[in-house]
């Protein structure tokens, strides 16, 4: 943690010492930044201040304006060169008005809905107050349901995935060893390659809780989840030490405490109650029960719930066994905001340490991001396919004793009869397996529903040795030199070497 309210500090002695000299000496804050997100449904203004403040926000029309009075506080920042593309922000202004009070206006191209907080300093950042400009006419659309998706086969629903991209936005998350690298720029290419994986699956449709460099609040995440019916929720994230020694992957599931504290909450307010249970158990209206009933019924949802999110988890640390080190050979149970939800199967994934030099630069590597939600996704669909959710492909495919992964082509086989077989469409089969046209081959292996590792590359840094990068990998030091025909251990720095798989 540092000291970010240093120059607060020396005013305040400044202000003690002049104080019978200058009665009106009060704590001002500066206003020093202005920052803007552009998030789906609204557009987030922060301002970075000097310190803590006291503000009035109010709207006016015609033209469409909000104003922020923020009291005892001045301008120090310049912000002639913000960026107000694709916002409903057309400028900002500010005025001293009465002495002290700074005004600041935000001139609007059309209505919006703002909702405002201030924040207190963290490791990272000072005080700063957030304005929240909500869209109101895209306000409706940001959740779409993908129930009204068309699942590839016509009857068998497909599994949903929800894809949590850990911070964004105002919020970086952690900082790097380098204190560059930012925690939000990792989680979100790596979620959206396992959006990817996924998605060239039959059977299953991801969803991304957050698509690009915005917040989504903690609390809206698992809400996001269950308005999409998810069957499970992925939050990826990395993690963050003081020392740069801490290292290794750790997945946390679901826990009890929280989710029963939730449960209690939700009760009170029959919160949402249709779809409380609508992501996993069918509707259930909280409404119609009395109190004791529904929280009978959605304990027992829970119990459901942090059970599977230990099952999933564990299939998921099985299958990141391979590629990376773990910090922690089982599933944390812990009392996580994001993972509050009584009714989805969570796990959070904290994929390595930023402030660990060598695993940070791992992270920051497009193959090695692939190659996590690959291993991932693996570990979802094992998962699945132990216990596919009823009325699913997935569940058919097992029904039919498909297994899914590859299949070699038999005389006499199409393709189209192949598709039929495993209950996926042709243009699925077709794409997951690269193929132009509708000719095959007898003995040619075909992709169905399996995934396969992207092959890891590794460029050496200096101080490393071949042994080393054998350990971080999980591969034996005889394939690494076989793979990347070395005989001894001699190694160059920025030498780049093929990962084989373990
Ligand atoms: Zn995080």
């Amino acid at each position: 943690m540092k000291e970010p309210k240093d120059s607060a500090h020396k005013l305040l002695r400044y202000c003690l010492a002049m104080s019978f000299l200058l009665p009106a000496c009060s704590f001002a804050a500066e206003v020093q930044e202005l920052r803007l997100w552009q998030a789906p449904d609204h557009t987030r203004l922060v301002f970075d201040l000097s310190g803590s403040v006291d503000y009035q926000l109010f709207t006016l029309s015609n033209p469409h304006r909000v104003v922020v009075d923020i009291e005892n506080s001045s301008m120090a920042g310049n912000f002639s060169n913000l960026d107000f593309a694709d916002s409903p922000i057309t400028g900002v202004r500010s005025a001293v008005r009465e002495g002290n009070t700074l005004r600041m206006v935000i001139d609007l191209g059309k209505e919006v809905k703002p909702s405002s907080f201030t924040l207190l300093p963290n490791s990272e950042l000072g005080d700063r107050l957030v304005v929240d400009l909500y869209d109101t006419e895209r306000a409706a659309e940001t959740v779409r349901p993908v129930s009204s998706i068309p699942s590839p086969s016509m009857d068998k629903r497909d599994i949903v995935v929800a894809i949590s991209a850990g911070h964004g936005g105002e919020d970086p998350g952690g900082i790097g060893f380098d204190g560059r690298l930012k925690e939000k720029n990792i989680t979100l290419p790596m979620s959206h390659a396992l959006f990817d994986v996924l998605e060239a699956m039959p059977g299953y449709t991801p969803i991304m809780i957050r698509d690009g460099d915005y917040y989504v609040e903690l609390q809206q995440r698992p809400q996001i989840a269950r308005e999409n019916r998810a069957d499970l929720f992925v939050a990826l994230h990395t993690d963050w030490y003081k020392s740069s020694n801490a290292k290794g992957l750790t997945i946390y599931a679901l826990s009890g405490d929280r989710a029963d504290r939730e449960n209690a909450r939700r009760v009170a307010q029959k919160e949402n109650s249709a779809d409380l249970l609508g992501g996993v158990g069918g509707d259930i209206d909280l409404d119609s029960w009395d109190d004791d009933v529904a929280l009978t019924l959605l304990s027992l949802q829970m119990a459901w719930s942090m059970e599977q999110s230990l099952v999933a988890g564990t299939r998921i640390l099985e299958s990141l066994d391979g590629i990376t080190r773990l910090r922690r050979d089982k599933v944390q149970q812990a009392s996580l905001e994001v993972l509050k939800s009584p009714d989805i199967p969570s796990i959070l994934i904290e994929t390595g340490y930023l402030t660990n030099p060598e695993e940070a630069r791992r992270l920051n590597t497009s193959s090695f991001q692939r190659r996590m939600a690959q291993a991932v996704a693996q570990g979802v669909v094992n998962y699945f396919y132990d216990a596919p959710p009823e009325g699913t492909l997935i569940a058919w495919q097992k029904e039919n004793g498909i297994v899914p992964g590859s299949y070699t082509v038999k005389r006499g086989d199409s393709l189209s009869v192949i598709a039929q077989r495993f209950g996926v469409s042709l243009s699925d089969l077709k794409s997951s397996n690269g193929l132009q046209s509708n000719t095959i081959h007898v003995g040619q292996v075909l992709t169905i529903g399996g995934i396969s590792l992207e092959p890891a590359e590794h460029t050496i840094s200096r101080g490393e040795t071949l042994s080393e990068i054998a350990t971080q990998y999980r591969v034996s030091l005889s394939s690494l030199r076989q793979a990347n025909n070395i005989a001894g251990d001699r190694i160059m720095i920025g030498q780049v070497l093929k990962i084989p798989a373990s």
